[in-house]
């Protein structure tokens, strides 16, 4: 026994200290419950200074980019969460380009990394990068509305996109089947790339092949928030209280919110780090790379032309002599 099977332990042990953190945006229609379901994921109020704005203000809004970061502490596991919210998508009378703040949003944070990775000082670089984008897709319609294609279009390169159906509460459950299946097949048609969960390991037990199987049928996950707690069989849990019954968030038979949270927060919250960090950011670095290469190439090609011309000057002038 030569000892490197602590190897684990001594990771683990030097994440723990240093602490975890994640960022995820929402982005969707006003009103589709993202606070809500924000609030009911990681149970703390990140909305208590918003301001909503009325018709008339929010007429030539424009979309704004609004962060909020909590520390959450966990059995001794600490993490900074970073809520990247998206206030005014979708709201104004033209819906033109709404995206472009947002993937500017993501693109800057790139950018940022990029610098700060190519600097001189890189150890404590603080990795503002989106990791995960929930977009709320609204249960009224007949599945994806135009706004909703382009905005996935235009973010699919740049950030994992985990599509929701929000206020599943008012539809029926073969409503929700049916959304669903119809949400699946315009996202294949329109080639849009939403975040696909890894394969599960051959070796893995079945309970957790199975519970990956649903994982990835229930998708999109059709979700439920709220903000209050109340009395369900003589169990406080959070709901929604209707003159008719109650819906339980955490109920798996009412919504799926509790597998978007364990897939969130449990199962893949690395992996969907890992994915930003080697597919989206590799992507912008290589663009990156590309174009500097071609404006470093395009400035050594003047330069030489430079050199010629001076070159030709100078044997003009001695023949002149
Ligand atoms: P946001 O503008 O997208 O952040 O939406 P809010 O979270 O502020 O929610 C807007 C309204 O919808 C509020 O009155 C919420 O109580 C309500 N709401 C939030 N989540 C749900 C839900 O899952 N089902 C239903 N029926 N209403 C919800």
């Amino acid at each position: 026994y030569v000892g490197f099977a602590t190897l684990p332990n001594q990771v683990h042990r030097k994440s723990v200290k240093k602490g975890f953190d994640f960022t995820l945006m929402v982005a969707g229609e006003s009103g589709l419950g993202k606070s809500t379901l924000v609030n009911s994921l990681f149970l703390t109020d990140l909305y208590k200074d918003r301001k909503l704005l009325n018709a008339e203000e929010r007429i030539n809004q424009t979309v704004e980019i609004v962060k909020h970061t909590v520390d959450i502490e966990e059995k001794g596991v600490k993490l900074k969460l970073t809520i990247v919210d998206t206030p005014g998508f979708g709201d104004a009378v033209n819906n033109t380009e709404c995206w472009k703040p947002i993937t500017d949003y993501i693109d800057q944070q790139f950018e940022q990394y990029f610098r700060d990775e190519s600097g001189l000082n890189r150890k404590n670089i603080q990795d503002n990068r989106v990791h995960c984008c929930l977009y709320f897709i609204s249960p009224f319609g007949h599945g994806l509305r135009p706004v909703d294609v382009e905005f996935m279009k235009a973010l699919h390169e740049k950030v994992n996109i985990v599509p929701l159906i929000a206020k599943a509460d008012c539809l029926i459950p073969s409503e929700i089947r049916k959304l669903k299946e119809r949400i699946r097949e315009e996202i294949d048609k329109f080639g849009i790339k939403v975040y696909q969960f890894p394969e599960c390991d051959s070796d893995e037990d079945e309970e957790f092949k199975q519970q990956d199987r649903e994982l990835k049928e229930s998708a999109p996950f059709a979700v439920i928030g709220s903000n209050t707690v109340v009395e369900a069989k003589g169990q406080r849990v959070r709901g929604r209280l209707y003159p008719w019954g109650i819906v339980e968030v955490e109920n798996q038979a009412h919504c799926d919110f509790v597998k978007l949270r364990n897939m969130l927060i449990r199962t893949h919250m690395h992996d969907l780090k890992d994915v930003t960090c080697d597919v989206h950011y590799e992507n912008y670095r290589a663009q990156c790379i590309q174009q500097m290469t071609r404006s470093l190439s395009d400035s050594l090609l003047c330069l030489v032309q430079l050199r010629r011309m001076q070159e030709m000057l100078q044997k003009m002038q001695q023949q002149m002599q």
